[in-house]
C-alpha cells in the first residue's frame, strides 16, 4: 500500500509498505478525508521527536471501516468514523490515573505519524476500535469532521485548561486552526474580554467571529506591551498559547495575573529549555498557574466534539481554506502547512 512519509529528518516522499492488520480489539480504516498538521512540519522539518525513518505522516483523519477484529462490538465494515489524532490505551494504568493521552508513556496515546503509521496512506490502523473512533453523524461535511480529530479537541482543551471563569479576560496568543477553537472554546466557557493575536487577516477575520473582542498584532509591536496597555498593566486572567516560538511562554506568564493560568497546546519544536520569568514568576511565588498538554482523544471527545457541531455551537469548517482531492494531493497540502502562505488556515484532502 502507498503511504506519504517522513523518509528522516527534513525530508519526506512516498513508500510503499504492507497493509495494516487489525488485532482483536482494532480496525483497519480507509481514510476519505485528511489534514496535516502543524505537527507534523514540527516533527519533519525540526526534527522535534526525533528521527523517524520511512514514518507515514499525518494524524487527522475522516474515513471508512475496512476490517475489525473479533472483539469490536460497535462498529462494522462499511460505517463512517471520525478518527481522533489521539488514540490512547484505554487498558493502562495512565488511563486509570486521568491521562489517557500519556497511555504507556508521555505522550503515548498520539501513535499516528510518531509512534506508528499515520493517516495519509490508503489504510491506516486504529488501535481499540471500540473506545476510540466515533460514528460520523448523518450529513455531517467531511471538511467540518475531519476538524474535530485534532484542531477541535486541541483548542477547546487550551480553553479548558485555562480555567475561564465567567466573565473573565482571555488571550489567546496564535491564531491558526488551533488558536481559533481555543477562542471559540473561551467563549463557548464564558471568556468576557478575549484577546486574540495574530496578523494573518483571514485568521484575524474568523477570531473575531469566532468570538474575539479584541485583535492584537503581534507584528506591530510586543503583544506583552498592547495587553498589558490595554488591561492598564493588570493583565489578564488566563492565557491560552497555540503558537509563538520559545519565548511565548515567558510573554504569556508576563501578561497573565496573579492567580491566573497558563494554558499551553503549543509544541515547542526546538531549543531545550523554555524560559521562565523570574520577576514575572513573582520570584517563584505569583500563584501564575503554568499548564501544558496532549489533547484528549478517543470515543467520547469526538463524539462531543461532534456534538458541538451538530448543535451550532462550533463552526470549524470556516476554517478550511484549501480543499484538494485526491491522495496525490496530500504532499502539496502538508506543503502549504509548511510554507503557511497568508491565505492559508487550514487545507483537507478529500480521497
Ligand atoms: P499556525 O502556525 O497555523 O498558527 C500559529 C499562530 O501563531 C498564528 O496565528 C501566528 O500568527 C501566531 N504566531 C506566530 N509567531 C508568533 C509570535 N512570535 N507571537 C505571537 N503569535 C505568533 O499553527 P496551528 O494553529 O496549526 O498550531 C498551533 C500549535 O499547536 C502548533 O505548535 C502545533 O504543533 C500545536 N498542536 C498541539 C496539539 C496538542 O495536542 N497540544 C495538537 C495539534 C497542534 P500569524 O497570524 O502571523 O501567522
Ligand atoms: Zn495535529
Amino acid at each position: 500500500m502507498k503511504g506519504f512519509a517522513m523518509l528522516e529528518i527534513g525530508k519526506v516522499g512516498w513508500i510503499d509498505t504492507e497493509r495494516p492488520s487489525a488485532g482483536p480489539y482494532d480496525a483497519i480504516v480507509r481514510p476519505i478525508a485528511v489534514a496535516p498538521c502543524t505537527s507534523d512540519v514540527h516533527t519533519v522539518w525540526e526534527g522535534a521527536l526525533g528521527n523517524r525513518k520511512n514514518l507515514i505522516l499525518g494524524h487527522e483523519a475522516v474515513g471508512v471501516i475496512d476490517e475489525v477484529g473479533p472483539e469490536v462490538k460497535d462498529f462494522k465494515p462499511g460505517d463512517k468514523v471520525i478518527v481522533p489524532a489521539i488514540t490512547p490505551d484505554w487498558r493502562s494504568i495512565a488511563a486509570q490515573d486521568g491521562v489517557p493521552m500519556h497511555s504507556n508513556g508521555m505522550l503515548g496515546g498520539w501513535k499516528f505519524s510518531n509512534s506508528k503509521n499515520g493517516v495519509f496512506a490508503e489504510y491506516f490502523h486504529v488501535n481499540d476500535a471500540d473506545m476510540n473512533l466515533a460514528l460520523l453523524p448523518e450529513g455531517m461535511p467531511l471538511e467540518q469532521a475531519v476538524m474535530l480529530s485534532d484542531m477541535a479537541t486541541t483548542g477547546i482543551q487550551g480553553a479548558e485548561m485555562a480555567k475561564i471563569k465567567t466573565g473573565s479576560t482571555v488571550a489567546v496568543i496564535g491564531i491558526g486552526p488551533v488558536g481559533l477553537m481555543a477562542v471559540a472554546g473561551a467563549s463557548i466557557l464564558g471568556a468576557g474580554r478575549l484577546f486574540a493575536v495574530g496578523s494573518r487577516k483571514a485568521s484575524v477575520d474568523l477570531a473575531l467571529e469566532y468570538g474575539a473582542s479584541e485583535i492584537i498584532d503581534y507584528r506591530k509591536g510586543g503583544l506583552v506591551e498592547q495587553i498589558l496597555q490595554k488591561t492598564n498593566g493588570k493583565g489578564v486572567d488566563s492565557v491560552i498559547i497555540a503558537g509563538g516560538n520559545e519565548n511565548t511562554i515567558s510573554d504569556a506568564v508576563k501578561i497573565v495575573k496573579p492567580g491566573g493560568t497558563v494554558s499551553n497546546v503549543n509544541y515547542y519544536g526546538t531549543g531545550d529549555i523554555l524560559p521562565i520569568p523570574r520577576i514575572e514568576w513573582g520570584v517563584g511565588m505569583s500563584q501564575k498557574d503554568i499548564r501544558g498538554g496532549l489533547t484528549t482523544g478517543g470515543r467520547l471527545r469526538m463524539e462531543r466534539m461532534a456534538d458541538l457541531c451538530t448543535y451550532g455551537r462550533i463552526k470549524p469548517e470556516k476554517m478550511v481554506t484549501h480543499v484538494f482531492e485526491g491522495f496525490d494531493n496530500m504532499e502539496k497540502a502538508l506543503m502549504l502547512m509548511k510554507e503557511k502562505p497568508r491565505d492559508l488556515i487550514k487545507p483537507v484532502v478529500l480521497l
